[in-house]
């Protein structure tokens, strides 16, 4: 039980105030339970966190990770999707499932250490693939058995995120029978193994976009409807073989798969006709305005999304290609580039680039009733941001200096559940360190498979040299 006091709240909820002087309560449950303006009643259980004036936000949500990924920062440097995702492939041939535990547990440790405290994860597949320019498929390399998978699961919840678990079928890989075996032994673990208040449901990982057959579609749909999950499916994400992509939405529609529980990641360059479809299904739209930058993909139409009423959330993507988890730096990335791009600063509020990092993305998965705002009877996922350290200055608008002039910098405390993680930059997780150094090491092996070898590596420190 803790009581945040003297806190600047940005609580982000559907409604006005965008924000308040106040406190907000948190149960043993790690729940918020009460919350308002001025001083908390008197007789509140538990410690006290005096803010001095700190601004409380919600944690971020990333509707859309890869979290295995965070030992490929800076790789295919100045290459377009497909460039830089074969390289991931040939990169990863070389991980065990071992190695997967570490790089999820790493990813995840540097999600919550950068304030960012949900996140729906596209698991690695157990199908090694790498990309085919000539037929716009995945080739498998190497095929592992589904620990490759649970393992990632196995270090989700020992980080202390919440999380999505997304899995790929691979059903162009593997034998039907063994697709759905593999994806409901996935799902088992999950049950059994998460707790309860970290798991935030399983998903498919939608792979339409690479497959050579329609058939893939409604393997999906029967997934989900077997296990009562949602999909979200990468989608006209680059404007390379955009025909093949664009060809391949209809698959998807005459499935019968698109509604309230399915996602487009990406998203960036659909036709009119898909975002009417998008929008008369109630389908969503997860949003990578660092990613699509860095990859050259594109800028998605995100104003013109929402004018058409679809739930849009927003993603940190792939930590090798969103090289920074940086949620700040993701806000003003996709703030900046859609107001450029219409030449109008009025396009998109901070207010609604703040939501859609938080709210929206939880409204996006459907998981708005557990996370995404400060509101009474949601999970207690809290950041504390000093606008004063380093100093911003007077603040004339809380939400705009939250948004506009904060960043990582000024975050000082990531709370999940009411029960701190994170201090200043650094994880409190009792392996974040041995995650840290197992990353670098495994990765570095996985790769040299391939025959990829660090171009600089940092000497030991002294008086650890043998
Ligand atoms: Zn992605």
């Amino acid at each position: 039980m803790i009581t945040f006091t003297d806190a600047l709240v940005i609580p982000v909820t559907a409604d006005d105030p965008r924000w308040f002087h106040g406190w907000v309560h948190v149960d043993e449950g790690g729940v918020i339970a009460a919350l308002g303006p001025g001083d908390p009643p008197p007789g509140l259980p538990g410690t006290v966190h005096d803010l001095g004036g700190s601004i409380l936000a919600p944690g971020f949500v990333s509707a859309h990770s890869h979290l295995f990924t965070a030992g490929m920062r800076g790789i295919a440097p100045d290459d377009t999707l497909y460039g830089w995702v074969s390289r991931m492939g040939e990169m990863m041939v070389g991980a065990e499932s071992e190695d997967l535990y570490w790089f999820t547990l790493a990813g995840c440790l540097d999600f919550l250490r950068n304030g960012v405290t949900s996140a729906y994860n596209f698991t690695q597949s157990r199908v090694v693939a790498v990309f085919d320019h000539a037929t716009s498929t995945l080739v498998a390399e190497r095929v592992h058995d589904v620990d490759f998978l649970t393992r990632q699961i196995d270090a989700q919840a020992d980080s202390g995120l919440r999380c999505v678990t997304s899995t790929r079928l691979d059903d162009e890989q593997l034998p039907e029978a063994e697709c759905f075996e593999a994806f409901a032994h996935v799902t088992e673990h999950r049950l059994r193994t998460v707790p309860r208040d970290l798991d935030l449901g399983g998903s498919v990982f939608g792979s339409v976009q690479w497959s050579s057959s329609p058939v893939t579609a409604d393997r999906e749909r029967e997934t989900m409807s077997r296990h009562g999950v949602g999909n979200q499916a990468h989608f006209v994400e680059t404007a390379e073989h955009l025909q093949v992509q664009r060809a391949k939405f209809d698959w998807y529609d005459r499935a019968g798969v698109l509604g309230p529980d399915f996602a487009f990641g990406h998203f960036v360059h659909p036709t009119e006709d898909m975002v009417r479809r998008v929008a008369e299904t109630d389908s969503a739209v997860i949003w990578q305005a660092t990613s699509n930058g860095r990859l050259g993909s594109g800028i998605a139409d995100v104003t013109g999304y929402r004018e058409a009423g679809i739930r849009v959330g927003m993603g940190l993507d792939d930590q090798s290609c969103t090289d920074v988890s940086d949620p700040f730096q993701n806000m003003r990335i996709g703030l900046y580039t859609q107001r450029a791009v219409h030449s109008d600063a009025s396009i998109l509020a901070a207010h609604e680039v703040l939501r859609m990092h938080t709210l929206g993305g939880a409204q996006a998965l459907g998981l708005s009733d557990r996370i995404g705002s400060i509101e009474v009877g949601k999970h207690a996922d809290l950041l504390v941001v000093d606008p004063t350290a380093p100093a911003t200055g007077p603040i004339w608008d809380p939400v705009a200096t939250y948004v506009l002039a904060c960043s990582l910098r000024n975050l000082t405390h990531v709370y999940v559940g009411g029960r701190l993680v994170a201090e200043g930059a650094r994880s409190l997780h009792p392996l974040a360190d041995e995650a840290d150094a197992q990353l670098t090491e495994r990765m570095v092996r996985s790769a040299r498979a391939r025959g990829f070898i660090p171009a600089f590596t940092r000497p030991a420190p002294v008086g650890t040299r043998p």
